[in-house]
């Protein structure tokens, strides 16, 4: 993601235009409120020492603690960190759950980390940042190349400096304060959202064909409960291998491949395509669940598809937006797409306050309310203003946000 940060500004500074915004209050909104970088020197299974930058970006907390994920990633640099912890801003006040906006990360390949390694760097980088965090200032969870793991090891390492306090990170395993539900959530969003938007064209999901990009957490749930609900999902693929059959994948074949082997190269079971052209099969919802970035002006006026989902955060660029808009393409956002991870992780936290944890019934239930009651606002929104469902999005969240920032004063 290039110029991340600027990107999101651009769709920041249409929506402001919509609402007649002021510069003052624009610019306040759109500035961070605070960035760390941190230094995470750690001892390598093999005795020698590296060093690793770490950081966090809290970007608003006028509706709430700050919260937002943390990527273990060579790409993490201050420009993708602050671009995402601003996204994060937006996306709980389009769902309106009471946080705000944070990112953070490591510049790191884990890949190339040992278990041991890994689990060093996390209590290395919590050492760095333990201050400006807490279960009532800022709230990390899992992204890009962390899992739940990681969130036992942070929380066990912040738990050292402050005591029992679960509620410091999301995302954590079920046996270890974790929700139930929480894996499948941003995939369950996913489809919800798609069938708020079909239902407004009087269809449902199993009237609709689909290309999912990414196999992973986001795109392999979502995939499977647009199966699940009698849709044919026409292609998936993930950075090993991509697969495309008009006459509708096998997904639980699919998924029990990459169970074990979490990548889908070698999987027979439909004819393979080059990986790179999922993007451009014929498709009424396409839904980039992989990496920022990868809709942009060169490849836009390719793509076949009737409606984009954005699983994935910042998939389409400001240029690619503009011409897939002239060529009638509905975009439902990111922020509201792929909400549902965070929405369950604010059911996780008031899990972890209370002490008392829910049936994975009543969080799908919740869920569902949330998503459903957060459409019926962007898309009313849309319609009353003549806009696209992205400004929209930005509307209602800039609204929000305006709001609780004018009402706590200076
Ligand atoms: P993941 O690591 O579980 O899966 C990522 C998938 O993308 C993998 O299948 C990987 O093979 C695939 N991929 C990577 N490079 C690719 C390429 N060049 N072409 C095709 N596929 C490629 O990650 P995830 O948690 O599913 O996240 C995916 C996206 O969704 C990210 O942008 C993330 O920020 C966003 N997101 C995730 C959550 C969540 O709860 N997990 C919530 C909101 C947004």
């Amino acid at each position: 993601m290039s110029n991340a940060f600027s990107n999101v500004n651009r769709y920041f500074a249409k929506a402001a235009q919509v609402l007649a915004l002021s510069p003052e209050t624009a610019e306040q909104l759109m500035t961070p409120f605070r960035e760390l970088r941190v230094e995470c020197s750690i001892r390598m299974d093999d005795g020698k020492i590296r060093t690793f930058v770490g950081y966090r970006v809290q970007h608003d907390n006028a509706r709430g603690p700050f919260k937002g994920g943390l990527r273990y990633s060579p790409d993490v640099d201050i420009d993708e960190v602050r671009a995402l912890a601003s996204l994060m801003t937006w996306k709980t006040a389009v769902v309106g759950i009471p946080f705000g906006g944070a990112k953070g990360g490591i510049c790191v390949d884990p890949a190339q980390l040992s278990s041991g390694e890994l689990e060093r760097l996390t209590r290395r980088f919590v050492q760095g940042i333990h201050l400006v965090i807490g279960d009532n200032v800022d709230i990390p969870a899992p992204d890009v190349n962390t899992n739940a793991q990681v969130m036992a090891w942070f929380m066990d390492e912040y738990n050292k400096f402050h005591g029992f306090h679960p509620g410091v990170v999301t995302g954590k395993p079920v046996d270890m304060f974790g929700s139930l539900g929480r894996d499948e959530a941003t995939g369950r969003g996913v489809m919800i959202a798609t069938e708020e938007y079909l239902r407004t064209q009087d269809k449902k999901i199993s009237d609709a064909t689909f290309v999912v990009q990414g196999f992973g957490n986001v795109g392999s749930h979502s995939a499977r409960l647009f199966h699940e609900r009698g849709g044919k999902v026409v292609a998936i693929g993930d950075h090993t291998a991509s697969y495309y059959d008009p006459e509708g994948i096998n997904i639980p074949a699919a998924l029990a491949w990459v169970k074990d082997r979490k990548i889908l190269a070698g999987w027979t079971g439909a004819p393979s395509i080059s990986r790179d052209d999922i993007l451009y099969q014929e498709c009424d919802v396409l839904v980039p669940a992989a990496l920022g970035g990868i809709i942009t002006a060169e490849n836009a006026g390719r793509l076949k598809c009737k409606v984009i989902v954005e699983g994935a955060n910042g998939p389409t660029t400001p240029e690619a937006d503009d011409i897939l808009h002239a060529r009638g393409v509905v975009i439902l956002p990111d922020i509201y797409a792929n909400a549902g991870g965070v929405t369950v992780s604010y059911f996780e936290w008031v899990q972890n306050i209370q002490q008392f944890y829910w049936e994975e019934t009543r969080v799908r239930s919740e869920l569902e309310r949330i998503m459903r009651r957060a459409f019926a606002d962007l898309y009313s929104t849309a319609q009353s203003h003549h806009i696209d469902l992205r400004t929209a999005a930005f509307v209602v969240a800039i609204q929000r946000v305006a709001k609780a920032t004018a009402q706590r004063g200076i």
